[in-house]
């Protein structure tokens, strides 16, 4: 079972979702962003959600209730090399976005990228 068939907004109207207006400061955009986060509040499976947007480069639409602005505040963020907790579980290489099986000091890198740094590479 993929994780879009357990999605909360699964029987909902899509269009809450992909407002008309691309100004999530206009009161009926806003409106529809907390109408559309009221949903994805109790959704079991908002981080397969936020991580599919975040990951898939989605820039239009509500995602586990966030902006097209948020998913990319979190983009930006993770190239820096630092782990998002809604996104990552696991500390993540700034090098090359590989995630580390084993728990790692935020900014490390993984070690292929030590050794490409090592070498100059
Ligand atoms: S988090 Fe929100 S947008 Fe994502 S699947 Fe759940 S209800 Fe749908």
């Amino acid at each position: 079972m993929s994780w879009q068939q357990l999605a909360a907004c699964r029987d909902t109207d899509p269009e809450l979702f992909f407002p008309e207006v691309d100004d999530y400061t206009a009161p009926e955009t806003a409106a529809q962003l907390f109408a559309a986060a009221k949903v994805c509040v109790s959704c079991p499976v908002r981080r397969e959600c936020l991580t599919y947007a975040v990951d898939s480069g989605q820039s239009f639409g509500i995602w586990a209730g966030r902006t097209p602005t948020e998913l990319r505040a979190i983009r930006r963020q993770r190239t820096a090399g630092v782990p998002h907790p809604d996104v990552d579980l696991e500390p993540m290489c700034p090098g090359c976005s590989l995630l580390f099986s084993t728990p790692a000091v935020d900014g490390q890198l993984c070690p292929s990228c030590q050794d490409r740094f090592e070498k100059g590479a």
